[in-house]
């Protein structure tokens, strides 16, 4: 629509959807003339604030923060933040319209949102992250709540940017809620949060591999990204007896034939979580292996490839690459890496394909389950987490079969989430009558 002209990731998000759910529609009367999908691209409100802060040198700096509550029908908002430069309304607005989404497939009641700023973490000081978390909260704090809205991590925000401003929340508001998730394992936090989405990408993974009575055994298997998606997917992954080859960050790949096993991935989880270092810095270990600069690891031969950085990392040329070199599956870890070119050249190759929608829902479905907790007042262990997690990834895997098998056995997973997340919110919608 005009309205959200100037919106480019927006509107990506929202024709990926349309495409699939309208012709839906068009077949089941129940969801026809209550404009629900389009409501459904309206957010229900929008905050936008100044953060002003303080840097080391004394100087007043100032960022945009934002907060997206896209949809409530289901559940309290729900989603992560961003701090990263490129953060924008219509980056926000696209994450957040696929939350709601995602949410819904998890089987758990919660909402859609998403939020964060244009902030950008990389060189600042621990005590500059800190007064920006606390600028940053000072305003967000009075449109959230256990009950109301929910935020997490994302790009640019861990375990210590969650820290700081759970922090100023308690300070300013009097009260220990369940009021963002990610936090440490000492105030409130889940067991398996930090491993949760890259874990859930590789269940989901091994759930498509499964349709072809394929395991992940001895599969050679590309990674973008080296944050905690990254991560996470590749300890899975070597776990399942698949080589894991490559991790990259914005500034380049590296390329380890050998194969990067356990040992080497803690290093790389100390370097990137505590040294806050660049993922070239892998070499100074592991002299055998290879760097390229400002290269995305596609053109490397694999099996599986598992997208775990940012969106549009993934080019329609990078697609035909993949499938030339006989890759048979793609599991987007980060939301929206595909660009839609590329998800074509996946599907008409009819190759294992899954939007970050379905196999990246493990974190916030491990959120949910973080609140729960939080509401109890109680913990579960890890293995029961790790449980309950698995058990949703072969649910959300369970509906995209349902509503997205096609003759001659093909299933279109990205049909199959988009019409299995809008039932759900549609439906609760539609009982809930014109709001
Ligand atoms: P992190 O900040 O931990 O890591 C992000 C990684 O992606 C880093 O390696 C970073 O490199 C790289 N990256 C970021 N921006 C770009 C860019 N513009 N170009 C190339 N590389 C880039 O974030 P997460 O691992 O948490 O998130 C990764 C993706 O997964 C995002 O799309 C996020 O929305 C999605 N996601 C995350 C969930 C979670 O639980 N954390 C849940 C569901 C989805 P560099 O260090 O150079 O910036």
């Amino acid at each position: 629509s005009l309205r959200n002209a100037n919106e480019p990731e927006f509107m990506q998000a929202v024709h990926e959807v349309a495409e699939t759910v309208i012709p839906f529609i068009k077949e089941n009367k129940k969801y026809q003339n209550k404009r629900l999908l389009e409501r459904m691209t309206e957010a229900e409100r929008i905050i936008m604030f100044r953060v002003t802060w303080l840097d080391d040198n004394g100087k007043i700096q100032m960022n945009r923060g934002f907060r997206i509550q896209m949809n409530s029908a289901i559940g309290p908002y729900k989603g992560g933040l961003r701090f990263h430069p490129t953060v924008n309304l219509s980056v926000l607005k696209f994450l957040a319209f696929e939350q709601t989404f995602k949410n819904s497939l998890t089987t758990l009641p919660m909402g859609g949102g998403k939020g964060g700023s244009d902030f950008d973490p990389k060189g600042k000081s621990d005590n500059e992250v800190m007064r920006f978390c606390q600028s940053f909260m000072t305003e967000l704090q009075r449109h959230i709540g256990a009950d109301t809205d929910v935020p997490a991590g994302d790009i640019g925000v861990g375990g210590r940017e969650i820290g700081f401003m759970y922090g100023q929340y308690k300070r300013l508001r009097n009260e220990f809620t369940g009021v963002l998730t990610g936090k440490g394992r000492e105030y409130g936090g889940s067991l398996m949060r930090p491993e949760a989405t890259g874990y859930g990408n590789v269940y989901f993974a091994q759930n498509m591999l499964k349709t072809k009575g394929d395991s992940f055994e001895d599969k050679t298997v590309v990674i973008s990204g080296s944050g905690n998606v990254a991560q996470y997917a590749a300890e899975k992954v070597i776990e399942f007896g698949g080589k894991v080859v490559t991790l990259s960050d914005s500034s380049g790949y590296i390329l380890d034939n050998d194969g990067i096993d356990q040992e080497k991935l803690e290093f790389v989880m100390e370097l990137k979580n505590e040294k806050r270092g660049r993922i070239k810095e892998y070499l100074d270990k592991y002299t055998n292996a290879e760097y390229f600069e400002g290269k995305t690891p596609w053109s490397v031969a694999c099996d599986v490839a598992l997208p775990c950085a940012t969106q549009n990392e993934l080019e329609e040329s990078d697609a035909k690459t993949l499938v030339k070199n006989g890759c048979m599956l793609v599991g987007e870890g980060a939301n929206m890496p595909c660009t839609p070119e590329a998800v074509t050249v996946f599907q008409d190759a009819k190759i294992l394909f899954s939007p970050g929608k379905a196999s990246n829902a493990g974190g916030v479905a491990t959120s949910g389950l973080e609140m729960s907790q939080n509401s109890m007042r109680y913990s579960w262990t890890a293995e029961e987490v790790d449980k309950k997690l698995h058990e949703i990834m072969n649910n959300i895997h369970d509906q995209c079969v349902k509503y997205g098998s096609e003759e001659g056995g093909y299933v279109d997973y990205v049909k199959g989430a988009n019409i299995a997340g809008f039932v759900k919110v549609a439906d609760a919608m539609l009982a809930q009558g014109a709001v």
